[in-house]
């Protein structure tokens, strides 16, 4: 499902979260709202198939994301992203992560070229984890590079290499 954050069903997708927890959650959004605010962005995005630590697992089930699209000249296209997940082990985490398209000779399709995981455990709370992965990606936001300029620091081939 897809919508503001206001829409989003906080208590259905983390069914432990508390009251306060709640608005730690609302607060953060709006901080990540406002920093994507005129960029080409698709809405929140959440999944209340996986409030529950799904049993089986292809890939990283995610609970709630959003993803800032940034276009420029030519196709070029950069992604950040900003999703609370479940780790392996059943534990919550949030990642975020910038995502370019890959130059290589070998087509990977797309690369991270940086990312970060935390995970929520006794000492750390999940709007906790949320916070400091909401405060990379206005970071990211705050302080805009060229796909390249991303590129060249994961030590991928830019794009007019070959
Ligand atoms: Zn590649």
């Amino acid at each position: 499902m897809r919508g503001a954050f206001d829409d989003v069903p906080l208590t259905t997708l983390f069914p432990a979260l508390s009251p306060a927890g709640a608005n730690a959650l609302n607060e953060v959004a709006r901080r990540v709202d406002a920093a994507r605010a005129g960029r080409s962005t698709a809405d929140w995005e959440w999944f209340p198939e996986h409030a529950a630590f799904p049993a089986t697992q292809p890939t990283t089930p995610i609970i709630l994301g959003l993803e800032v699209i940034e276009h420029s000249e030519g196709g070029e296209r950069l992604e950040f992203l900003l999703q609370l997940v479940w780790t392996d082990l059943g534990r919550l985490a949030v990642d975020a992560a910038v995502n370019v398209a890959c130059w290589c000779d070998a087509d990977h399709a797309t690369h991270d070229v940086d990312a970060l995981r935390l995970v929520a455990d006794e000492e750390t709370s999940l709007p906790e984890v949320f916070r400091a992965g909401a405060e990379r990606l206005t970071g990211w936001l705050a302080d805009p590079h060229d796909a390249d300029h991303w590129r060249a620091q994961a030590g991928l081939p830019a794009r007019w290499s070959r």
